[in-house]
């Protein structure tokens, strides 16, 4: 472009050149004789020639200056300088072929332009344009006229451009994110990585309109933002878009444009880059952090914010919802009789059984370990209790694994917004209290909640500051019931029972304290407490000189997988100098949630010398295999199966059946809750000889025990 205007701007000089002598010339021909005239115009040639701010020069036909104007000192020549001297020896030898045919043109009478490069006078390189003219005497070629322009500077700038854009050009074709021009909502410009990343090749997306590609939800605010953008009312700016590639799949892209002007009109050039995998990272950890990963249901986190959800929904349109809390009954059981992995899809089935129980717009969460919680918008009482009815007829059905039937049933507390709570904890909360109701009701039913249970909650809350104040406050005693030798009818040793005297309400029996003890981990210092005073009452009868007997204390779960039980009992020992072949310590089924562990905490008790029993036996899972690798010395039939004997035959089956096992285990028997004559003659009949009951005696408080029993034993 450039070129052709400085074409047009010689042409136009010469042009004006060869007007300027042919009017000078024809006034010298109307006024050749008048010599003022002369004069005159050989002054208007002169000046033309002498101020021209380009060099001029007149060579003869063999390419020697003849005369040349100011205007060479731009090269650093004096015109005279140059007289005689051949064009030759300027021009740089790359051009002198082409220069040289140039000028013959000249000479032969064609004027002509070309470009070179010559050497001025401080041998610098300049680039020029010539342009030669022929020069007619009487109609003979005398010479030749040249007009030289410096164009060094012309070129150079040109050269620098091109790099430029070179260097833009192989920037942007290359580069690692997507760069666009976009004209009129159409795409005028598009780098590979564009085309790659769309799916679509160069010539499908030139021209192709926005609404072809943006994801349709996206197009008002692409086409809003576009409009912004050519208006001037944001500088640049990033946002963020959907698209639909050539294979119709969707990917998420950031977007960044500006304003430019491109080939004379308004446009928009910006860069593209690819987010979709960020973005489905993002959404993967963010469905991670709201969902549990086992069964894929909401999570806690997300159930507390779907219920702030529905408060604020509620509230404002004036109508209520329930939460339904769930707790598998004996889930514990499952996981530690049959393994996690069992446990597991238990989980899963539950989760997929739940789904199937409500409706699209019902959520249902797990709200941790075998807790699930399913929250029915614009529901009320009676909605719950349908799904709630639902959900237990469901549960229900047997599930099936590796060719075992697995019965699970669930126990349900409900709450209702807004009137078990007015925030999500409360409902939770409150909802949580009426299942531990449903579960104290025997499972498998589901319950709303009350205030009673809220009182409840409350007063075993006041049973657990008042029972730690017990402790310190030494309210605590041990009641003791003989253990008796049915053949012999001897008491041989006694089990040491807790005891709360409350200030107000006298005694407290441990099922009012145990559990509150148990759950707030009370029981490890209480247990400990009632293993010391066992031992030194136990010394102390012996100091007396009554017969020895055995003392049996009870060890609760959580007790007996505290770290250092066996210090503990090692310890009472020592201190109060009991031999420990007169301390028993009675365990439950339970601790064969941890079969691996328990042997070895029992192992090392064994080797205290101290005997250990199994309380309670038949009431929990504990199965043969583990029973016969425990190291123990007695099973305690439980009482529930004692109270029907001799008269229900399942009670008298079982009774046998514990005692049978019992002594092909080798283990000692003994039977609990014997209250009655004739159980005794069955007990003795089925091969049990001993055992403790009201038959003998209730708990007694140690004095009396002293007096009724260990007074006549005297040794
Ligand atoms: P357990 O170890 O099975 O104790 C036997 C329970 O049966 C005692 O209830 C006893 O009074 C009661 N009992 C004994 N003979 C008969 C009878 O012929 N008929 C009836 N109906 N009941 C009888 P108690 O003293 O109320 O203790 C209840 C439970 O509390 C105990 O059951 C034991 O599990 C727990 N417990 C008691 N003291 C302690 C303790 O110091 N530590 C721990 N961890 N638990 C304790
Ligand atoms: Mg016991
Ligand atoms: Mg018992």
């Amino acid at each position: 472009m450039e070129e052709i205007t400085l074409w047009v701007g010689f042409a136009i000089e010469i042009v004006l050149i060869i007007a300027t002598i042919l009017i000078i010339s024809s006034h010298l021909r109307r006024n050749s004789r008048n010599n003022t005239n002369i004069q005159l115009n050989e002054q208007y040639y002169k000046s033309l020639f002498e101020e021209n701010p380009d060099a001029i020069f007149i060579f003869d036909l063999n390419g020697k200056f003849v005369v040349a104007n100011k205007a060479v000192s731009i090269y650093g020549f004096r015109a005279e300088e140059l007289i005689d001297k051949p064009f030759t020896g300027f021009i740089l030898p790359k051009d002198l072929e082409k220069v040289t045919a140039h000028f013959l043109q000249a000479v032969e009478g064609t004027a002509s332009n070309c470009d070179c490069t010559i050497l001025d006078k401080n041998r610098q390189q300049r680039e020029i344009s010539i342009t030669n003219i022929p020069i007619f005497v009487n109609k003979e070629i005398y010479g030749v006229y040249t007009i030289i322009k410096d164009i060094t500077e012309h070129k150079k700038a040109q050269s620098d451009l091109m790099e430029a854009e070179a260097k833009y050009r192989s920037l942007i074709e290359n580069s690692l994110v997507g760069v666009y021009i976009m004209q009129d909502g159409k795409l005028v410009y598009v780098n590979p990585r564009l085309c790659e990343m769309s799916g679509y090749n160069r010539e499908d997306l030139l021209g192709l309109n926005v609404s072809e590609f943006i994801y349709p939800e996206d197009l008002p605010l692409v086409n809003e933002n576009m409009r912004k953008r050519f208006n001037d009312e944001t500088g640049t700016m990033k946002y963020e878009y959907r698209a639909i590639r050539k294979d119709q799949s969707v990917i998420t892209f950031e977007l960044y444009g500006s304003k430019i002007v491109y080939e004379g009109r308004d446009a928009i050039i910006g860069t593209v880059i690819d987010i979709t995998e960020r973005k489905n990272t993002e959404k993967m950890i963010k469905h991670m952090a709201y969902h549990d990963q086992l069964t894929d249901l909401p999570n806690r986190y997300l159930l507390r914010e779907k219920l702030n959800e529905a408060i604020r929904a509620s509230k404002q349109n004036n109508c209520h919802f329930a939460l339904l809390f769930l707790d598998l009954d004996r889930f514990k059981a499952i996981n530690d009789t049959m393994g996690h992995e069992v446990g597991d899809q238990v989980l899963i089935e539950i989760a997929e059984r739940l789904r199937d129980s409500v409706e699209e717009k019902d959520i249902i969460s797990r709200y941790g370990g075998d807790d699930f919680s399913v929250l029915l918008p614009e529901s009320g009482e009676q909605r719950a209790s349908q799904v709630a009815s639902q959900i237990l007829t469901k549960l229900s059905l047997p599930l099936t694994f590796e060719h075992h039937e697995i019965l699970v049933t669930p126990s349900i507390g409900i709450s209702l917004f807004p009137y078990h709570g007015q925030n999500s904890e409360r409902l939770i909360k409150n909802a949580d209290l009426a299942m531990y109701h449903a579960k104290s009701l025997g499972r498998n039913n589901f319950q709303f909640f009350d205030e009673e249970l809220n009182k409840k909650a409350q007063h075993e809350l006041d049973l657990e500051i008042n029972l730690r104040k017990a402790l310190e406050q030494n309210q605590l005693v041990l009641f003791y019931q003989p253990q008796v030798n049915l053949e012999t009818n001897q008491v041989y040793g006694a089990e040491a029972l807790m005891r709360w005297i409350h200030p107000e309400k006298g005694i407290v029996p441990p099922a009012e304290f145990i559990p509150i003890a148990e759950e707030s981990g009370l029981i490890i210092p209480m247990g400990e407490w009632a293993i010391r005073t066992a031992c030194q009452e136990n010394k102390k009868w012996q100091l007396a000189g009554f017969s020895p007997i055995t003392v049996s204390v009870n060890i609760s779960a959580k007790q007996f997988f505290q770290s250092n039980l066996v210090e503990i009992v090692k310890s009472a020992l020592t201190d109060t100098g009991l031999e420990p072949n007169f301390l028993e310590l009675e365990i439950t089924e339970s601790i064969t949630m941890d079969v691996e562990r328990s042997i070895s905490t029992l192992l090392e008790l064994k080797n205290l010398g101290v005997k250990i029993s199994i309380d309670d036996f038949g009431t929990g899972y504990s199965s043969l295999n583990y029973l016969r690798r425990l190291p123990i010395d007695k099973l305690k039939i439980d009482q529930s199966f004692i109270r029907d004997c001799p008269n229900d035959i399942n009670s008298n089956t079982i009774v046998r059946t514990i005692i049978v096992m019992a002594h092909l285990l080798k283990l000692h028997v003994k039977a609990e809750g014997v209250d009655k004559a004739e159980q005794v003659s069955f007990l003795l009949e089925q091969g049990c000889k001993e055992a403790q009951g009201y038959l003998f005696s209730k708990p007694l408080p140690v004095t009396e025990f002293e007096t009724d029993f260990m007074q006549k034993r005297l040794g």
